[in-house]
């Protein structure tokens, strides 16, 4: 997964300047026929951008991340109180499809628009599950990973049908109970919810953000570079004295690099 950092700085989202405690994430989609993300970063970078702010965009063509507000930063996603707790995330949709009302659209080419679709999903599968091991969620926990649709059954977002009708009107056979389960997987069964782990102090767990010791080395007894030992990383899983790094703190970094547990400093 490819994650670029382009705040949007000048949305009136970005000045509101309010945080959030992550509870949970939120997948939308776009609800236009536009594939590129790039589109959506320069339109809503203004300051008379509507009032909406997300915190990513997943690009239809090549599945890049264009993080567009902190993470932890309220962003308008949902129309309802999912805002105040949730992560919102836009996958763009293909530029084959035309809405006729509503949710109802027609497509002119069905094997482009799966491509587009698939290259989407899989990299808000990655991205995911990078947020939940960052902010310690358990994906299948209830009402963790919810789409905008499902936000609007729970009463905390707005009307809308996103990204189940897009899934659903293509016959992709994609279902938010399919996308968790992904997110899991990929998050691999060494996950376990931090809240449910009983910990010793100090203990690694996966989602925990550590530092590397100046003296530590990969798993392999590889050097590690200076850039690596520097940046704050999140752990992704653990087996035995054996840990796995994966993200650094900002997400714009990721190395899935093995490396003893005792060459680890949880902060
Ligand atoms: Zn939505």
């Amino acid at each position: 997964m490819e994650l670029v950092e382009s705040i949007l700085t000048n949305n009136p989202c970005w000045k509101a300047g309010k945080k959030i405690q992550v509870k949970g994430l939120m997948l939308h989609s776009v609800g236009c026929p536009q594939q590129s993300a790039q589109v959506f970063v320069k339109k809503w970078n203004n300051p008379s951008s509507s009032r909406a702010c997300v915190h990513a965009f997943i690009d239809g063509s090549t599945g890049t991340v264009y993080q567009t507000l902190p993470w932890e930063h309220r962003g308008w996603h949902a129309g309802g109180a999912a805002n105040n707790t949730h992560i919102g995330v836009e996958m763009c949709e293909p530029s084959c499809i035309r809405y006729t009302g509503g949710a109802g659209f027609v497509c002119s080419d069905r094997e482009a628009a799966l491509r587009v679709v698939k290259c989407t999903y899989d990299a808000a599968v990655e991205l995911f599950a990078m947020l939940c091991g960052r902010y310690g969620l358990d994906p299948q926990e209830e009402g963790v990973i919810i789409s905008h649709k499902e936000g609007y059954d729970r009463k905390i977002a707005s009307g809308h049908a996103d990204p189940d009708h897009l899934w659903s009107g293509l016959s992709t056979g994609y279902t938010m109970d399919g996308f968790r389960g992904s997110v899991s997987a990929l998050m691999g069964a060494g996950y376990k919810n931090p809240s449910e782990t009983p910990k010793e102090d100090g203990a690694v767990c996966p989602g925990d953000k550590i530092r590397l010791l100046p003296e530590a080395v990969y798993y392999s007894g590889k050097q590690i570079p200076d850039w690596v030992l520097s940046d704050i990383w999140i752990v992704k899983s653990l087996e035995g004295n054996r840990a796995v790094i994966d993200y650094n703190e900002s997400g714009s970094h990721a190395i899935c690099s093995p490396v003893n547990v005792k060459y680890l400093r949880k902060i």
